[in-house]
């Protein structure tokens, strides 16, 4: 039998609810490990610094990258966001199941710096649940609304890049299903 892949990488299209996903994992099943990120975004009221994120300027980001602490990064609207590597490694090594929750383009290079990670793909139920999510209250201009589904149109498609999708019809089922993989259940 072949070991388990124990970094697992939950990705998928904005707005598909990635970090609905992972509270709900995180209150049911504390002791299942979520890297956490560094950012360059402004914490949102009730984000905690080390425990949402760490919050750094762009300094310090760049400083991140240059001394090569970073096993991936990538910037997403407008902001930078990375994983730290160290402590994911730290993980692996004591035989700890790692979660990363990021966003496409970041879940590329782990696939080619870690092709033993196994990579999950977030999937909508629907395309029109996933326009009603991306669309929220109709409050945004029309031509932002379509950017947007332009963007979730081309991220859909790197479904096919991954190695198990999980369709997020019931968030207390994909958490099960996650927790099932990440080997924690
Ligand atoms: P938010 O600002 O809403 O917390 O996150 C925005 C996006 O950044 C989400 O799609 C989330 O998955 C992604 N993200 C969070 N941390 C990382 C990271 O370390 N690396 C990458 N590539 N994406 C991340």
């Amino acid at each position: 039998m072949s070991e388990r892949p124990r970094l697992t990488v939950l990705s998928g299209p904005s707005g598909v609810g990635k970090s609905t996903v992972v509270v709900h994992m995180r209150q049911q099943h504390p002791e299942a490990w979520l890297s956490v990120s560094a950012t360059t975004r402004r914490p949102r009221p009730g984000e905690q610094h080390g425990v949402h994120y760490y919050f750094v300027d762009n300094d310090e980001f760049d400083k991140l990258i240059a001394n090569g602490e970073l096993l991936e990064w990538a910037v997403f609207a407008g902001n930078r966001y990375g994983t730290p590597r160290a402590a994911v490694l730290e993980k692996l090594e004591n035989g700890v199941p790692v979660l990363l929750e990021i966003d496409l383009q970041g879940a590329r290079q782990v696939r080619e710096s870690m092709p033993e990670a196994l990579l999950v793909f977030l999937a909508p139920p629907s395309w029109d649940e996933l326009v009603r999510r991306l669309t929220g209250r109709g409050t945004e201009p029309q031509d932002v609304i379509e950017k947007r589904l332009e963007a979730a149109k081309v991220e859909l498609a790197a479904e096919a890049e991954f190695d198990v999708t999980l369709v997020n019809s019931s968030v207390e089922q994909v958490v099960d299903e996650l927790l099932a993989l990440l080997g924690v259940v």
